[in-house]
């Protein structure tokens, strides 16, 4: 045995003996982006043949696609894309004005129940809601609409928020949009406890990290006992975004890699495939 190899060797039996071999051990993790927007107002910033050639690039092998209006998420269905899982959620937006009125439109009641006749959506969202405004009869309905037929919820929303939409429904499956920003890790314990068919979804969440990258005790413990309900995304939400890209996948799998294997493949996609599985194969 070389030298080099040796160290190796003993490097992994480290890891082993810390608590389970890292996932920086292991080859490249397939990721799944559950937070992605293909929006279309009126072109897209990036052509189909570039945005799929982005996944390729970042090892993103699937993706839960929304677009505003509806048109940019028919179109990455219809790609059929070789190694690309496509898992389609409704978007109760038109235009970008809808953000502010759509809980209380009910054109908006009609855009879903129309798309949903497509056939192949798993959920609604991602869409905003803030403290009293999730309390409506709309949102009732559309909550409802979506037990009923076991979609999903993508909610960029506060608490006051989410727990108005399970209070709805207690039995709504919610994907929070961003973990809340910026709620306390101890908050977002106890909501997972308290909800199980919660999941958190963590673009743009703030604190998993420290400024020089390492993943903070209060996420490292969160991801101890509830590495099963959370997901990445990117949130390609505008232009910069997509120019970001690589750096945004690049950051998740650099604190992935200090979680222990196991926990780190399912919040790259092992988590996705329970949740919204069997993965199709093309
Ligand atoms: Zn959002």
């Amino acid at each position: 045995m070389d030298v080099v190899r040796g160290m190796k060797v003993v490097g992994i039996a480290v890891a082993m003996a810390l608590g389970g071999i890292t996932a920086s051990a292991q080859e490249r993790l397939e990721l799944f982006d559950a937070h992605l927007h293909y929006n279309q107002e009126p072109n897209p910033f990036y052509s189909l043949d570039k945005v799929l050639e982005t996944f390729r690039r970042n090892g993103v092998t699937g993706i839960l696609a929304t677009s505003r209006p509806n048109k940019g998420t028919h179109e990455l269905v219809d790609a059929k894309a070789p190694g690309l899982w496509v898992v389609p959620f409704i978007r109760p937006y038109r235009t970008r004005a809808d953000i502010g009125t759509w809980f209380d439109d009910p054109a908006i009641y009609e855009l879903i129940e129309a798309e949903y006749k497509r056939g192949y959506y798993r959920g609604i969202g991602e869409f905003h809601i803030y403290g009293n405004s999730a309390a409506g009869p709309l949102v009732k309905k559309i909550v409802n609409f979506a037990v009923e037929r076991d979609l999903y919820l993508h909610a960029h929303c506060d608490e006051a928020a989410l727990l108005h939409l399970f209070a709805h429904n207690p039995r709504a499956k919610i994907i929070w949009a961003h973990t809340g920003f910026s709620t306390t890790p101890a908050r977002v314990r106890e909501l997972l406890d308290t909800y199980p068919a919660l999941w958190g979804e963590l673009s743009y969440r703030g604190g998993i990290t420290d400024g020089a990258g390492k993943l903070s005790d209060d996420w490292r413990s969160l991801f101890l006992r509830y590495s099963d309900r959370f997901l990445l995304g990117s949130d390609t939400w505008i232009n910069e975004r997509w120019f970001g890209y690589d750096t945004i996948f690049q950051n998740y799998r650099a604190w992935l890699a200090q979680l222990p294997i196991e926990q780190a493949r399912r919040i790259a996609n092992g988590n996705a495939q329970r949740l919204f599985g069997p993965r199709p194969s093309n």
